[in-house]
C-alpha cells in the first residue's frame, strides 16, 4: 500500500478521475487503461501499475486528502447503471 502525499496526485479539469504521479519514477500516469475506481477515502482500486515501462511500481494506492467522492470502478457503474433503467 502507498500513500500519494497531496502534490502527487491532481485531476485534470474536465476529468473526474485522478492522475497519479508515480512515486517511483515521477511519471504522471495519465492514460488509465485499467477500469480504476476510487472509494471515498481515496483508495484506488485494482491496484495502480505504472505505465513507464521501465518501472516497476505495481501497488494499492490511497490518495491522501481525496475529497471527490466516491469513483465507481468502471464495470461497476455500467452495472449499476443499467439496474437504475430509464
Ligand atoms: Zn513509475
Amino acid at each position: 500500500m502507498t500513500l500519494l502525499k497531496r502534490d502527487s496526485w491532481y485531476v485534470i479539469s474536465g476529468q473526474t478521475k485522478p492522475v497519479i504521479i508515480c512515486p517511483l519514477c515521477g511519471k504522471d500516469n495519465l492514460g488509465d487503461p485499467a477500469p480504476h475506481g476510487v472509494r471515498l477515502d481515496g483508495m484506488i482500486y485494482n491496484s495502480v501499475i505504472c505505465e513507464n515501462p521501465k518501472c516497476t511500481f505495481h501497488d494499492f494506492v490511497t490518495l491522501e486528502g481525496w475529497d471527490r467522492g466516491e469513483i465507481l470502478h468502471r464495470s461497476m457503474a455500467s452495472s449499476a447503471s443499467a439496474g437504475d433503467g430509464e
